[in-house]
This record gives structure tokens, C-alpha cells and sequence, in this order.
């Protein structure tokens, strides 16, 4: 069982990607497919004349403010044009991919986080009308019954919240949430680097392998940004069941197979 995240932000090479899951699909491998949608999001929102506010909790974390148009505008990027062009790419492949979001079948629950605390001209602002939130619930048997029917589940990172409202939900926590629910031995996070950098302006800087029991000093050294959640996933998969996490280069031919080769920042037991 192979729970791979497609990020990349547009960079990602979406068709060796597909073409790989398919591989793994043939050889009679479980795989669910993870995908994410935030740059095409952006783009989108300008386009609908509502732009993305990003703001900063009082922690230095930079966030999107997802109100209800956001939500609206994320959900059909993302639920929508990506998840279904992964189907179909999939389907052209011979695979019989199932595209879902965490709002059907209640397949990722959890709570909303309805107001956000930032900081702005150095004061600290409560913000209202939040549409995020934290996965707490997979619907584990909803994935199984698809995956021993053959399906290969595409996910996109919308959850449902316990009020049953939209979430926009981190795909790299998603990811974690899925492989852990699953108890998968394997989770691939592809992104536009090769792995975890100890210099994130150097390509060469790769580091290959990180002990669990270390990896909390690599986190709080080198992984900066939007690479801490990737790390940080990897610790709670880690922690709860899943014997290997590897954050790979998603813009080679072969994705997957390069990173279940060891290609990349391999995090293990
Ligand atoms: P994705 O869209 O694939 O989820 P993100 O943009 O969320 O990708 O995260 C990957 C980014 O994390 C990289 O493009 C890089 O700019 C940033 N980053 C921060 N610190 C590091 C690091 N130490 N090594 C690699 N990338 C890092």
C-alpha cells in the first residue's frame, strides 16, 4: 500500500507521475493519489476579481484566509479541473481512478478553525469567517471498499468539517492523515525540490536519509516555509504506523519510482 501527494505547484510533471501510479496499479499495488491546487487557486481567484489575502499568525506562519468565496473558488479548482484532469489522465492510462474530495462519503473530517489570529502592521487582529481546518477523522472504509474493488483513489484536499461545512485542509497533512488511516508502508510526497535541502538555494544540497529519532533537528535547521508541514507529516505518519516516508524531486520522469528507489529525502524507522 502507496500513499502518494502530487504537489509541486505547476512545476510537477503530472503525466509520470500518472504514468508511474499506473505502473504501480498493474503490478497489483494499493495506491491513493494525493493532490494539492493552491498556485492554480491563486491564479483562479484573480481571475474571479477575488484575490488571495495571505496573512501571518502572530508565530510568523503565512497562511491563505480562506472565506467562503475562497472555499467556493478552492473547491472547484481543485475538486474540480485537477482532480478530474488526474482522472482522466488515469483512465487514458487503463487505470480505473476514482476522483473524490474529504466532502464525499465524509471521507476527511475535522474541525474548523473559524477564526484565524494574525498579525498585521505589528498588532495581532482576530479574523473571522474561516474555512480551514485540521483533519481528526478518515473514512478508512470508505477507501478500502474502493481500493479492494480495484479503484484507485485521486483525493483532493477539501475535508468536511463536523457541521458539515467545507474545509480547506493542507495537502501534505491530508496525505499524512490517509497513509496513517491505512496503515501504509509507503508515503511519496512529490514537491519541486529533490528532497529536504540543507541549503534551499542549492539543488546539491540534499540530505538522503533522516533517522526518526533525528528528525526534529532537521526540521527546526533546514526546513523553512511550506517543507515544515511536508516534515512534519512525515513525523505523525512515522509515529503512527507508516515504516517509510520519502519527499522526492516530482518534476523527473519516473517520480515514483525514482523515490521508492530512495531517490530523495528518505525518512524512516
Ligand atoms: P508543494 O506544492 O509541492 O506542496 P511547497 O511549495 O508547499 O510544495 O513546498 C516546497 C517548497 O519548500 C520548496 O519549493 C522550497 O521553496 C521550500 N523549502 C523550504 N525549506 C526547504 C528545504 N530545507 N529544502 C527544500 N525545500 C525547502
Amino acid at each position: 500500500m502507496i500513499v502518494v501527494k502530487a504537489g509541486g505547484n505547476g512545476d510537477l510533471d503530472i503525466e509520470a507521475v500518472c504514468h508511474d501510479v499506473a505502473e504501480l496499479a498493474q503490478h497489483g499495488e494499493q495506491v491513493v493519489l494525493v493532490h494539492g491546487g493552491s498556485s492554480e487557486t491563486t491564479l483562479i481567484s484573480e481571475k474571479l476579481g477575488h484575490p488571495p489575502r495571505f496573512v501571518t499568525s502572530p508565530s510568523g506562519h503565512s497562511s491563505r484566509h480562506t472565506d467562503r468565496k475562497t472555499l467556493e473558488i478552492f473547491t472547484m479548482v481543485v475538486a474540480g479541473r485537477i482532480n478530474k484532469l488526474i482522472v482522466e489522465q488515469l483512465q487514458q492510462m487503463g487505470v480505473n481512478a476514482i476522483g473524490l474530495c474529504g466532502l464525499d462519503g465524509r471521507l476527511l473530517e475535522g474541525r474548523r478553525k473559524s477564526s484565524l489570529r494574525i498579525k498585521e502592521n505589528g498588532r495581532v487582529k482576530v479574523l473571522r469567517g474561516e474555512y480551514s481546518g485540521i483533519i481528526e477523522k478518515v473514512n478508512v472504509d470508505l477507501l478500502r471498499t474502493l481500493l479492494d474493488a480495484g479503484y484507485v483513489p485521486v483525493v483532493a484536499p477539501v475535508a468536511i468539517s463536523h457541521e458539515s461545512e467545507g474545509l480547506n485542509v493542507d495537502g501534505d497533512r491530508a496525505t499524512a492523515a490517509i497513509g496513517t488511516a491505512l496503515q501504509a508502508d509507503r508515503m511519496v510526497i512529490l514537491s519541486n525540490v529533490p528532497g529536504l535541502l540543507r541549503d534551499v538555494s542549492d539543488e546539491g544540497s540534499l540530505i538522503p536519509h533522516i533517522p526518526v529519532e533525528h528528525v526534529q533537528e532537521y526540521l527546526d535547521r533546514y526546513a523553512r516555509g511550506r517543507m515544515k508541514r511536508k516534515v512534519l507529516g512525515a513525523v505523525e505518519a512515522l509515529r503512527d504506523g507508516v515504516t517509510q516516508v520519502v519527499i522526492a524531486d516530482g518534476r523527473v520522469t519516473g517520480p515514483i519510482q525514482r523515490a521508492l528507489a530512495g531517490q530523495g529525502t528518505v525518512i524512516a524507522q
